[in-house]
């Protein structure tokens, strides 16, 4: 089979021909249809974890058919629609575990980053951890929901947004622009905190009331005039800077979500933490069930991001324009 491989940091991924694995017990052999770019697959290359085991065949973002079953596996099938995310197991005993809080898990693996993931025509997966596609959902389109989101639905899931809440996103790139359609059909109210207001008329399609542009508006005054500050602020973007200017933007007892981020410390101001009760969450992707929750929703409300269909010969020049910050939708690689 054909896949693309990171041999190490700082080098670019290299296209090889392997042989086709086979599954071993509770393993899943499945037929990559198709598998997202996500920035975790640039920082693998720019050396951000330390744990990843190199050569590593990259993706997390994998949608794609069961080819053949190990022994031991049962309730799926030759021929069924799968995706596979970023966890790529864990111990499956642990506290974390056995409540389905895999995601946690002490001993978790990550898919693309210590196990080879979707780069490649054939990824062999855990039987726990992939999740069966709603049927009808569009597997090229739907491939990015395995990280972008799931991150972005667990996100603001965990803090709370639902029917009446307030929420503002910073950002509206992969997991940005996913949040404020999940948050829409959550029926939040939705604000988007761009850089420009350039950004703005794409804010209000996704669903977005308010458009605050960082640039000629201090988003935390503007968030406080709207009716008293958001319930739920989800920073997507990957600036701490960005999430530290917006948090007196929080309405009291808000939450500010963290799913983009940059390796500075993150800098907040204590008192009007304590004085209004705010609370910080990170989120880290999501569990097995999750997932099934968040390409339920997904299907239901026909919320699937805009993709640009890429080959894998495509992929290392896509993954290195990724860092150069070019638009134009989530790259997926298609087989
Ligand atoms: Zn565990
Ligand atoms: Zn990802």
């Amino acid at each position: 089979m054909r896949a693309a491989l990171a041999t190490g940091v700082d080098t670019p991924l290299s296209l090889i021909e392997r042989e086709t694995p086979e599954p071993g017990p509770g393993e899943v052999l499945v037929k990559v249809t198709a598998c997202g770019l996500c920035f975790t697959d640039l920082n693998l290359l720019r050396g951000h974890y330390p744990f990843a085991r190199f050569p590593v065949v990259p993706g997390h973002e994998i949608t794609g058919t069961v080819a053949a079953l190990g022994s031991g596996v049962t309730g799926l099938s030759a021929g069924d629609a799968v995706g596979g995310q970023f966890l790529y197991d864990s111990c499956g005993h642990c506290g974390y575990c056995v409540s389905g809080d895999q995601i946690l898990c002490p001993a978790k693996r990550v898919t693309g980053i210590v196990a080879d993931g979707g780069y490649a025509e054939y990824a062999l997966l855990k039987a726990g951890y992939v999740t069966p596609l709603p049927a009808g959902l569009d597997p090229v389109a739907a491939a990015p929901l395995m990280c972008a989101g799931l991150t972005a639905f667990n996100g603001l899931r965990r803090a709370g947004a639902g029917p009446g809440s307030r929420v503002a996103v910073i950002g509206s790139g992969g997991i940005g622009a996913l949040a404020v359609r999940y948050a829409a059909a959550m029926g939040a109210r939705v604000a988007v905190i761009g850089r420009s207001a350039g950004g703005e008329a794409t804010a209000r399609e996704l669903g977005a009331e308010l458009y605050v542009a960082t640039r000629d508006t201090d988003p935390a005054a503007a968030l406080r005039a709207w009716d008293g500050g958001a319930n739920v602020i989800l920073n997507a973007a990957p600036s701490n800077e960005a999430a530290s200017a917006v948090l007196t933007g929080l309405a009291p007892d808000g939450t500010l979500v963290l799913c983009g981020y940059d390796n500075t410390p993150l800098t907040l101001a204590a008192q009007p933490m304590v004085l209004n009760r705010l609370h910080v969450m990170a989120s880290p992707s999501g569990s097995p069930h999750d997932l099934r929750d968040t390409l339920a929703f997904s299907a239901q409300h026909d919320i699937l991001p805009q993709v640009t269909p890429i080959t894998l010969d495509e992929a290392p020049a896509a993954l290195e324009a990724m860092g150069g910050g070019s638009g134009g939708g989530r790259r997926v690689i298609t087989f």
